[in-house]
Protein backbone atom coordinates (compact mmCIF):
# COMPACT_ATOMS: atom_id res chain seq x y z
CA UNK A 1 0.00 0.00 0.00
CA UNK A 2 1.49 3.31 -0.92
CA UNK A 3 2.52 5.39 2.24
CA UNK A 4 1.99 9.09 2.39
CA UNK A 5 1.61 9.28 6.20
CA UNK A 6 3.78 13.09 7.66
CA UNK A 7 3.15 14.07 3.59
CA UNK A 8 1.25 17.70 3.34
CA UNK A 9 -0.39 17.73 -0.17
CA UNK A 10 -2.08 21.19 -1.66
CA UNK A 11 -4.94 19.92 -4.20
CA UNK A 12 -6.40 22.91 -6.44
CA UNK A 13 -9.44 22.64 -7.83
CA UNK A 14 -10.39 20.19 -5.06
CA UNK A 15 -14.18 21.61 -4.81
CA UNK A 16 -16.28 19.30 -6.57
CA UNK A 17 -17.75 16.40 -4.86
CA UNK A 18 -16.95 13.96 -8.03
CA UNK A 19 -14.13 15.75 -9.49
CA UNK A 20 -10.61 14.62 -9.80
CA UNK A 21 -9.11 16.72 -7.49
CA UNK A 22 -10.97 16.03 -4.46
CA UNK A 23 -11.00 12.27 -5.92
CA UNK A 24 -7.06 12.85 -5.37
CA UNK A 25 -7.24 14.26 -2.03
CA UNK A 26 -9.33 11.50 -0.38
CA UNK A 27 -6.92 8.62 -1.85
CA UNK A 28 -3.93 10.91 -0.32
CA UNK A 29 -5.65 11.95 2.77
CA UNK A 30 -6.47 7.73 3.22
CA UNK A 31 -2.99 7.35 2.78
CA UNK A 32 -2.21 9.01 5.40
CA UNK A 33 -1.29 13.01 3.67
CA UNK A 34 -2.36 15.92 5.83
CA UNK A 35 -4.57 17.96 3.09
CA UNK A 36 -5.05 21.78 1.96
CA UNK A 37 -7.56 22.04 -0.42
CA UNK A 38 -8.06 24.93 -2.98
CA UNK A 39 -10.91 25.93 -5.18
CA UNK A 40 -12.84 29.30 -6.89
CA UNK A 41 -15.87 28.22 -4.87
CA UNK A 42 -14.90 28.50 -1.47
CA UNK A 43 -17.88 27.47 0.50
CA UNK A 44 -17.57 24.20 -1.78
CA UNK A 45 -13.94 23.46 -0.84
CA UNK A 46 -14.65 24.40 2.59
CA UNK A 47 -17.17 21.64 3.04
CA UNK A 48 -15.11 18.81 0.98
CA UNK A 49 -12.36 19.95 4.13
CA UNK A 50 -14.73 19.34 6.36
CA UNK A 51 -16.15 15.89 4.79
CA UNK A 52 -12.18 14.88 5.30
CA UNK A 53 -12.17 16.08 8.63
CA UNK A 54 -15.54 13.62 9.36
CA UNK A 55 -13.55 10.46 7.94
CA UNK A 56 -10.80 11.34 10.34
CA UNK A 57 -8.63 12.81 8.15
CA UNK A 58 -6.07 16.21 8.62
CA UNK A 59 -7.67 18.82 6.01
CA UNK A 60 -7.98 22.41 5.74
CA UNK A 61 -9.25 24.49 2.63
CA UNK A 62 -9.70 28.01 1.58
CA UNK A 63 -10.33 29.80 -1.56
CA UNK A 64 -8.43 30.78 -4.76
CA UNK A 65 -8.59 31.51 -7.72
CA UNK A 66 -5.34 29.79 -9.46
CA UNK A 67 -4.80 32.30 -12.38
CA UNK A 68 -3.96 35.37 -9.25
CA UNK A 69 -0.03 35.20 -8.86
CA UNK A 70 -0.30 37.33 -5.36
CA UNK A 71 -2.71 34.76 -4.22
CA UNK A 72 -0.46 31.60 -4.82
CA UNK A 73 1.77 33.53 -2.26
CA UNK A 74 -0.79 33.49 0.11
CA UNK A 75 -2.05 29.99 -0.12
CA UNK A 76 1.38 28.65 0.09
CA UNK A 77 1.46 30.58 3.51
CA UNK A 78 -1.59 29.30 4.71
CA UNK A 79 -0.55 25.63 3.85
CA UNK A 80 2.94 25.78 6.06
CA UNK A 81 0.80 28.12 8.55
CA UNK A 82 -1.52 24.98 8.71
CA UNK A 83 0.52 22.08 8.24
CA UNK A 84 4.65 23.61 8.45
CA UNK A 85 5.70 22.47 5.43
CA UNK A 86 4.46 20.88 1.68
CA UNK A 87 5.69 17.70 -0.12
CA UNK A 88 3.07 17.72 -2.54
CA UNK A 89 1.38 19.62 -5.34
CA UNK A 90 -1.66 18.69 -7.94
CA UNK A 91 -2.26 21.30 -9.90
CA UNK A 92 -5.61 19.94 -11.06
CA UNK A 93 -8.09 23.20 -11.57
CA UNK A 94 -8.99 23.46 -14.74
CA UNK A 95 -11.76 24.73 -17.30
CA UNK A 96 -12.61 22.82 -20.90
CA UNK A 97 -13.54 25.34 -23.78
CA UNK A 98 -15.12 23.24 -26.46
CA UNK A 99 -15.16 24.85 -29.71
CA UNK A 100 -14.41 24.77 -33.21
CA UNK A 101 -11.27 26.95 -33.37
CA UNK A 102 -13.50 29.22 -36.28
CA UNK A 103 -15.85 29.88 -33.21
CA UNK A 104 -13.40 30.84 -30.86
CA UNK A 105 -12.71 34.74 -29.59
CA UNK A 106 -9.62 35.84 -28.13
CA UNK A 107 -11.24 36.44 -24.99
CA UNK A 108 -11.92 32.18 -25.11
CA UNK A 109 -8.97 31.49 -25.83
CA UNK A 110 -6.74 33.55 -23.13
CA UNK A 111 -9.15 32.33 -20.50
CA UNK A 112 -8.33 28.88 -21.47
CA UNK A 113 -5.16 28.99 -21.86
CA UNK A 114 -4.47 31.38 -18.26
CA UNK A 115 -6.48 28.93 -15.87
CA UNK A 116 -5.14 25.52 -17.25
CA UNK A 117 -1.39 26.42 -18.59
CA UNK A 118 -0.43 29.90 -16.67
CA UNK A 119 -2.09 28.71 -13.22
CA UNK A 120 0.14 25.59 -13.77
CA UNK A 121 3.14 27.63 -13.81
CA UNK A 122 2.57 29.98 -11.08
CA UNK A 123 1.62 26.96 -8.91
CA UNK A 124 4.73 25.11 -9.36
CA UNK A 125 7.22 27.97 -9.36
CA UNK A 126 5.83 29.04 -5.63
CA UNK A 127 5.83 25.53 -4.65
CA UNK A 128 9.70 24.72 -5.97
CA UNK A 129 10.47 28.21 -4.54
CA UNK A 130 9.19 26.50 -1.05
CA UNK A 131 10.24 23.07 -1.54
CA UNK A 132 13.83 23.83 -2.33
CA UNK A 133 13.99 25.48 0.88
CA UNK A 134 12.70 22.93 2.77
CA UNK A 135 15.50 20.66 1.47
CA UNK A 136 13.62 17.60 1.54
CA UNK A 137 12.72 17.32 -2.21
CA UNK A 138 9.05 17.24 -3.19
CA UNK A 139 6.79 15.73 -5.83
CA UNK A 140 4.59 18.06 -8.32
CA UNK A 141 1.64 16.51 -10.18
CA UNK A 142 -0.13 18.31 -13.11
CA UNK A 143 -3.28 17.44 -14.78
CA UNK A 144 -2.75 17.53 -18.28
CA UNK A 145 -5.42 15.39 -20.59
CA UNK A 146 -5.39 12.80 -23.78
CA UNK A 147 -6.00 15.92 -25.18
CA UNK A 148 -2.22 17.30 -24.48
CA UNK A 149 -0.97 13.79 -26.25
CA UNK A 150 -3.02 13.91 -29.62
CA UNK A 151 -5.51 16.34 -31.33
CA UNK A 152 -9.27 16.48 -30.89
CA UNK A 153 -11.52 17.88 -32.68
CA UNK A 154 -13.39 21.48 -31.43
CA UNK A 155 -10.53 21.43 -28.69
CA UNK A 156 -7.93 23.58 -29.70
CA UNK A 157 -7.32 26.15 -27.39
CA UNK A 158 -8.39 22.89 -24.24
CA UNK A 159 -5.44 20.64 -26.04
CA UNK A 160 -2.85 23.64 -26.60
CA UNK A 161 -3.19 24.32 -22.57
CA UNK A 162 -2.83 20.78 -22.05
CA UNK A 163 -0.10 19.86 -24.23
CA UNK A 164 1.99 23.22 -22.49
CA UNK A 165 1.49 21.15 -19.07
CA UNK A 166 2.84 18.72 -20.59
CA UNK A 167 6.35 20.07 -21.57
CA UNK A 168 6.12 22.62 -19.24
CA UNK A 169 6.43 19.65 -16.66
CA UNK A 170 9.19 17.90 -18.47
CA UNK A 171 11.01 20.87 -18.95
CA UNK A 172 11.21 21.68 -15.19
CA UNK A 173 11.64 18.14 -13.61
CA UNK A 174 14.74 18.61 -15.46
CA UNK A 175 15.89 22.15 -13.69
CA UNK A 176 14.18 19.99 -9.92
CA UNK A 177 15.97 16.89 -10.47
CA UNK A 178 18.99 17.23 -8.38
CA UNK A 179 16.84 19.04 -5.60
CA UNK A 180 14.93 16.05 -6.02
CA UNK A 181 11.80 17.30 -7.03
CA UNK A 182 9.72 15.44 -9.16
CA UNK A 183 7.24 16.73 -11.74
CA UNK A 184 4.71 14.19 -14.16
CA UNK A 185 1.54 14.43 -15.78
CA UNK A 186 -1.33 12.60 -15.53
CA UNK A 187 -3.54 12.24 -18.96
CA UNK A 188 -7.09 11.48 -18.16
CA UNK A 189 -9.33 9.96 -21.21
CA UNK A 190 -13.12 10.42 -20.32
CA UNK A 191 -13.96 10.73 -16.74
CA UNK A 192 -17.30 11.06 -15.61
CA UNK A 193 -16.85 14.34 -13.64
CA UNK A 194 -19.05 17.37 -13.53
CA UNK A 195 -16.60 18.63 -16.37
CA UNK A 196 -17.83 16.31 -18.90
CA UNK A 197 -21.40 16.01 -17.38
CA UNK A 198 -22.07 19.99 -18.18
CA UNK A 199 -20.25 18.73 -21.98
CA UNK A 200 -22.73 16.00 -22.60
CA UNK A 201 -25.55 17.00 -20.95
CA UNK A 202 -27.81 14.27 -20.65
CA UNK A 203 -27.32 13.30 -24.51
CA UNK A 204 -27.30 9.38 -24.41
CA UNK A 205 -26.66 8.73 -28.08
CA UNK A 206 -23.65 11.10 -27.48
CA UNK A 207 -22.38 9.14 -24.28
CA UNK A 208 -22.57 6.12 -26.31
CA UNK A 209 -20.64 7.01 -28.85
CA UNK A 210 -18.27 8.21 -26.64
CA UNK A 211 -18.49 5.03 -24.55
CA UNK A 212 -17.96 3.17 -28.06
CA UNK A 213 -14.77 4.72 -28.41
CA UNK A 214 -12.87 3.73 -25.17
CA UNK A 215 -11.60 0.08 -25.20
CA UNK A 216 -12.15 -1.01 -21.81
CA UNK A 217 -16.10 -0.06 -22.49
CA UNK A 218 -16.76 2.24 -20.03
CA UNK A 219 -16.26 5.95 -18.74
CA UNK A 220 -13.42 6.13 -15.94
CA UNK A 221 -14.05 7.18 -12.44
CA UNK A 222 -12.59 9.74 -10.45
CA UNK A 223 -10.91 7.95 -8.46
CA UNK A 224 -9.33 5.92 -11.35
CA UNK A 225 -7.40 9.48 -11.55
CA UNK A 226 -7.18 9.32 -7.85
CA UNK A 227 -5.26 6.49 -7.91
CA UNK A 228 -2.55 7.69 -10.16
CA UNK A 229 -1.86 10.76 -8.44
CA UNK A 230 -1.44 9.20 -5.16
CA UNK A 231 1.14 6.69 -6.38
CA UNK A 232 2.62 9.41 -8.19
CA UNK A 233 3.31 12.02 -4.70
CA UNK A 234 4.05 8.89 -3.10
CA UNK A 235 7.74 7.64 -2.39
CA UNK A 236 6.86 4.61 -3.89
CA UNK A 237 7.76 6.46 -7.40
CA UNK A 238 10.21 8.39 -6.02
CA UNK A 239 12.63 7.62 -9.25
CA UNK A 240 9.91 8.75 -11.76
CA UNK A 241 10.12 12.56 -12.97
CA UNK A 242 9.31 14.14 -16.29
CA UNK A 243 7.09 11.17 -17.42
CA UNK A 244 3.48 11.47 -18.73
CA UNK A 245 0.90 9.04 -17.25
CA UNK A 246 -2.18 8.04 -19.57
CA UNK A 247 -5.00 6.91 -17.67
CA UNK A 248 -7.86 6.34 -20.63
CA UNK A 249 -8.83 2.91 -21.02
CA UNK A 250 -7.11 2.55 -23.17
CA UNK A 251 -8.62 5.16 -25.53
CA UNK A 252 -4.62 6.58 -26.95
CA UNK A 253 -3.21 3.06 -27.28
P1 LIG B 1 -14.37 19.78 -12.68
O1 LIG B 1 -14.96 20.82 -13.57
O2 LIG B 1 -15.25 18.80 -12.02
O3 LIG B 1 -13.45 20.46 -11.58
C1 LIG B 1 -12.56 21.50 -11.88
C2 LIG B 1 -12.50 22.43 -10.70
O4 LIG B 1 -11.63 23.53 -11.02
C3 LIG B 1 -13.86 23.04 -10.33
O5 LIG B 1 -14.15 22.77 -8.97
C4 LIG B 1 -13.68 24.54 -10.59
O6 LIG B 1 -14.38 25.36 -9.66
C5 LIG B 1 -12.17 24.68 -10.45
N1 LIG B 1 -11.68 25.89 -11.13
C6 LIG B 1 -12.00 26.34 -12.35
N2 LIG B 1 -11.37 27.52 -12.58
C7 LIG B 1 -10.63 27.79 -11.47
C8 LIG B 1 -9.78 28.87 -11.08
N3 LIG B 1 -9.55 29.91 -11.91
N4 LIG B 1 -9.19 28.83 -9.88
C9 LIG B 1 -9.42 27.79 -9.03
N5 LIG B 1 -10.23 26.76 -9.33
C10 LIG B 1 -10.84 26.76 -10.54
O7 LIG B 1 -13.27 19.05 -13.63
P2 LIG B 1 -12.58 17.62 -13.51
O8 LIG B 1 -13.20 16.75 -14.53
O9 LIG B 1 -12.51 17.17 -12.10
O10 LIG B 1 -11.13 17.99 -14.07
C11 LIG B 1 -10.01 18.21 -13.23
C12 LIG B 1 -8.79 18.35 -14.12
O11 LIG B 1 -8.62 17.18 -14.93
C13 LIG B 1 -8.88 19.54 -15.09
O12 LIG B 1 -7.61 20.14 -15.23
C14 LIG B 1 -9.28 18.87 -16.40
O13 LIG B 1 -8.90 19.61 -17.53
C15 LIG B 1 -8.55 17.53 -16.29
N6 LIG B 1 -9.15 16.50 -17.13
C16 LIG B 1 -10.40 16.02 -16.89
C17 LIG B 1 -10.92 15.04 -17.71
C18 LIG B 1 -12.27 14.43 -17.51
O14 LIG B 1 -12.71 13.59 -18.34
N7 LIG B 1 -13.02 14.77 -16.48
C19 LIG B 1 -10.17 14.54 -18.81
C20 LIG B 1 -8.89 15.05 -19.01
C21 LIG B 1 -8.39 16.01 -18.17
Amino acid sequence: MIDLNGKVALVTGAASANGLGFAAALKMAGQGASLFLTDLDGAAVDARAAELRAQGFSAQAMAQDVTDEAVWTKVIEAVIAAFGKIDILVNNAGIAVLRPMSEMTSADWHKQISVNLDSVYLGTKVAVDQMRAQGHGGSIVNLSSIAGLVGVQGTAAYAASKGGVRLFSKSVALETARDNIRVNTVHPGMIWTDMQQVAIADNKEIFDQIVATIPMGRMGEPADIGSMVAFLASDDARYITGCEFVVDGGMVA
